[in-house]
């Protein structure tokens, strides 16, 4: 299939990363978890190869996340390619809060996807994850204030396509 211009991505994780993600989330409760994806950029999808947890060192991390400074660095220059970032909503649905749009910006530049994952309140065993995965596009805009044109970013929804 042709590549088209804003042809949605698919992600594709193998299931030994998805179970990383899913033990880190369980193992930081109540806390958020968060953390980094690396992996490359493929025909028609993003294939993540390594899930990399990270210290959430937010002042409130049991509704906020905050990746520290030092092993962030770390992962920027790291192989393979720093591709998307992973938190979690221990008390809410996996979805982009207003908080996350906010904060977006400081690191959108550099990623491509953006996962979000919650405990699944149908799961008994407290083991299962739901997981959202959004492609992180940025767009050009004008700001009125002193003509300056910075970027700013969106999430759009992506199927996860777990391997
Ligand atoms: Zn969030």
């Amino acid at each position: 299939m042709a590549a088209l211009h804003g042809q949605q991505n698919t992600f594709y994780i193998p299931s030994s990363v998805e179970q990383e993600m899913c033990e880190h989330m369980f193992l930081s409760l109540p806390q958020e978890a968060c953390g980094v994806m690396l992996g490359e950029t493929a025909a028609g999808g993003i294939r993540i190869s390594r899930f990399q947890p990270i210290r959430n060192v937010a002042p409130d991390p049991l509704h906020h996340f905050a990746l520290d400074g030092a092993e962030w660095i770390r992962c920027i220059f790291s192989e393979p390619t720093l591709i998307g970032i992973f938190h979690s909503h221990p008390q809410s649905k996996p979805v982009p809060s207003l908080e996350d749009m906010r904060a977006l910006p400081a690191f959108a530049g550099l990623l491509q996807m953006y996962l979000i994952g919650s405990p699944d309140p149908t799961s008994g065993l407290r083991s299962h994850m739901l997981l959202n995965g959004y492609q992180i596009e940025s767009s050009k805009e004008s700001q009125d204030q002193e003509q300056q044109v910075v970027p700013s970013y969106n999430l759009l929804p992506v199927p996860l396509c777990v391997t």
